[in-house]
């Protein structure tokens, strides 16, 4: 007997439900406002544990600090994902400057020109000691270095962060109780503006954030109880690459990753609508899985498009590295100006999180396939849209997927036997 479905997904209906766009945006711009740069996400996880806890769902936090919350299904295995993360690009202090300003890398891979002229904090290990302060290129002063401004280039090397105190050398910093390895925020300031845009550096990924919770509380506010389990993991360790390397029981069948989409030329993904992405750097996500969502968004009028991302990973790839056995796919908000002065437009946050909520209704992919981890090739379903061409003709009778042989093809199978 076979097990493989015919299509993906001949599960429940799922129905487009109503986000609370308002819960959206409270949650956005609290998140925003807490600095996480990676390494230091304690106080952003926990408020948005706080969150979770608040829309019903039940948590658990690993020893590392990530969080995994469970909407439960009606049977009882495999569940499936969405994972978002919690931790933002940032800086790391790697040196006090006799000038008695502080060098910084870069946590995360972000360019030194976007970051020049933002206004950071400064955490010290004294939890209730920090300090304001700007990131300025070496040359900041039109009127001491004339054209020289415009020539310097670019690079973390050739920027400082200015402490707002009175101090003018590396001893003043220390007694400040400043050190190398403290972690240094850039501040997001986030702007809803009247028009519905967001300007925000870390849009990536605290949208991300808001738009899943707005799905599951969607979910929940319309009393859905989804046939398949779905976790919330919220990593915190995306920005360095090993985000969703663990947290998640090895039972789960599927995640999405919610990112950023990149708003660029060239590139199809747009700040209105939910962006669906095919590929990555690190390859093409799932066919199957990323084919069900477009025909979600196609078929409730969520609007979507489809794109490919070069210089780009998320938690689906360190998920898959790590070796989960789980379809992955990605759906973004776009963001212009990613890693940089970032912005998206809430419409593009909502489109993300109705269609997370009508995936949330929705079955497994291959509902009986993707029971386990492992099957017969008989059983095996991409053959309903991969359609197998046989070269053994002692096999040639067997029907290719939706198309039986032609008698021409059976003709030319036997007067070419490999
Ligand atoms: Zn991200």
């Amino acid at each position: 007997m076979t097990r493989a479905a015919g299509r993906p997904d001949d599960g429940p209906v799922p129905v487009r439900l109503e986000v609370d766009m308002d819960y959206v945006q409270r949650v956005l711009l609290h998140l925003l406002r807490i600095p996480s740069p990676t390494g230091r996400t304690d106080e952003a996880v926990q408020y948005i544990g706080e969150e979770i806890r608040a829309l019903g769902m039940d948590l658990i936090v690993t020893r590392r600090g990530l969080l995994n919350a469970v909407l439960p299904g009606l049977r009882a295995r495999p569940d499936r994902a969405i994972a978002v993360h919690a931790d933002t690009i940032g800086c790391m202090v790697t040196r006090l400057k006799d000038n008695g300003r502080l060098e910084v890398t870069q946590v995360g891979t972000h360019s030194a020109r976007f970051a020049e002229g933002a206004r950071v904090t400064i955490f010290t290990d004294d939890a209730h000691r920090t300090y304001t302060g700007t990131v300025l290129p070496l040359k900041a002063s039109g009127h001491q270095y004339g054209d020289e401004v415009d020539t310097q280039g670019v690079g973390w090397p050739i920027v400082e962060v200015r402490v707002d105190e009175r101090v003018h050398d590396a001893d003043g910093l220390r007694e400040l109780g400043l050190q190398v390895g403290d972690h240094v925020a850039l501040d997001a300031n986030p702007v809803i503006t009247p028009s519905g845009f967001v300007v925000s550096r870390h849009l990536d990924d605290k949208a991300g954030v808001a738009a899943a919770l707005g799905a599951f509380k969607a979910v929940l506010d319309a009393g859905v109880v989804p046939m398949v389990g779905a976790h919330l993991l919220v990593t915190i360790a995306e920005e360095v690459g090993h985000g969703a390397t663990h947290g998640l029981d090895k039972d789960v069948a599927e995640m999405i990753a919610v990112d950023n989409a990149v708003v660029a030329p060239g590139q199809q993904s747009r700040e209105d609508c939910v962006n669906i992405a095919m590929l990555d750097m690190t390859g093409p996500f799932d066919y199957h899985f990323s084919r069900k969502l477009l025909a979600l968004a196609q078929d409730h009028g969520v609007p979507h498009t489809r794109d490919t991302y070069r210089h780009y990973r998320s938690d689906a790839a360190s998920a898959v590295e790590a070796g989960l056995e789980m379809r992955t796919a990605l759906v973004g908000f776009g963001v212009d100006s990613s890693h940089g002065h970032e912005r998206t437009h809430l419409e593009s946050v909502q489109a993300v999180a109705e269609l997370l909520a009508l995936y949330l209704q929705t079955d497994l992919t291959f509902p009986e396939w993707d029971r386990d981890e492992r099957g017969p090739l008989e059983d095996f379903p991409s053959r309903s849209v991969q359609p197998v061409v046989l070269h053994d003709p002692a096999r040639v009778h067997e029907p290719h997927g939706p198309h039986e042989a032609t008698d021409a093809q059976l003709d030319e199978a036997e007067a070419h036997p490999t």
